[in-house]
C-alpha cells in the first residue's frame, strides 16, 4: 500500500513549531483532529493544544495517531529534508500545488508559532487542514506536494 509520511522533525531550542510533527517529539502538542472522508481529509482544530501525552495519543485507537491527529512541535530546521537552510519546501510545495479547502482562516491556535504560517501567511493556512501527516489515500496532488522527489520530477518535464 502506497503511504505518504511527513517529517519526522526533531526538537530545536526556540525553533517554530512544524504542524505535521511526531508525537514522539518532545514538546509534541495535538492541535487537531482529522475528519472529513478519506478522500477529502479536513482538519478540525481544537480550542486548545494538547500535550501529546500516552493517554491522549490512545485516543487515535489503533491507527498511528499521526493518521488522525495534526501534531506540532519545535522544528529541527537543516535535520528535516523539507529544509532548505531558510525555508520549508514542504509548505512552498503545499502552497504550489493544493488548493485552498478554507475559505477563511482556521482557528488554529499553534498559528503565532507555526512554521508554515511565518513562512506563507494566510496561503499555508487556506490548504493546510487537508494534510494528513501519515496518509495511506493521498491524491495525485497530494502525493505530489509532500514528496520532494515526485514534485522535482514533475516539475522537470
Ligand atoms: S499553517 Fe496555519 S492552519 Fe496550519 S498549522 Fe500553521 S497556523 Fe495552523
Amino acid at each position: 500500500m502506497k503511504r505518504l509520511s511527513l517529517p519526522l522533525c526533531s526538537p530545536a531550542k526556540d525553533a517554530p513549531l512544524c504542524p505535521s510533527s511526531q508525537p514522539e517529539m518532545p514538546g509534541a502538542v495535538v492541535f487537531g483532529v482529522i475528519d472529513g472522508t478519506i478522500e477529502r481529509p479536513h482538519v478540525t482544530h481544537l480550542v486548545q493544544p494538547l500535550p501529546a501525552t500516552d493517554e491522549v495519543l490512545s485516543l487515535s485507537g489503533p491507527v498511528m495517531p499521526t493518521e488522525v491527529f495534526r501534531i506540532a512541535a519545535p522544528c529541527v530546521g537543516t535535520g528535516c529534508k523539507h529544509f532548505d537552510g531558510s525555508n520549508c519546501r514542504l509548505v512552498t510545495r503545499i502552497v504550489d500545488q493544493l488548493p485552498a479547502v478554507a475559505e477563511v482562516l482556521p482557528p488554529c491556535t499553534i498559528r503565532p508559532s507555526c512554521r508554515w504560517w511565518q513562512q506563507e501567511g494566510k496561503a499555508a493556512c487556506m490548504r493546510c487542514p487537508q494534510i494528513v501527516t501519515h496518509n495511506y489515500f493521498p491524491d495525485a496532488a497530494v502525493f505530489g506536494a509532500c514528496d520532494p522527489n515526485v514534485y522535482e520530477a514533475s516539475h522537470s518535464e
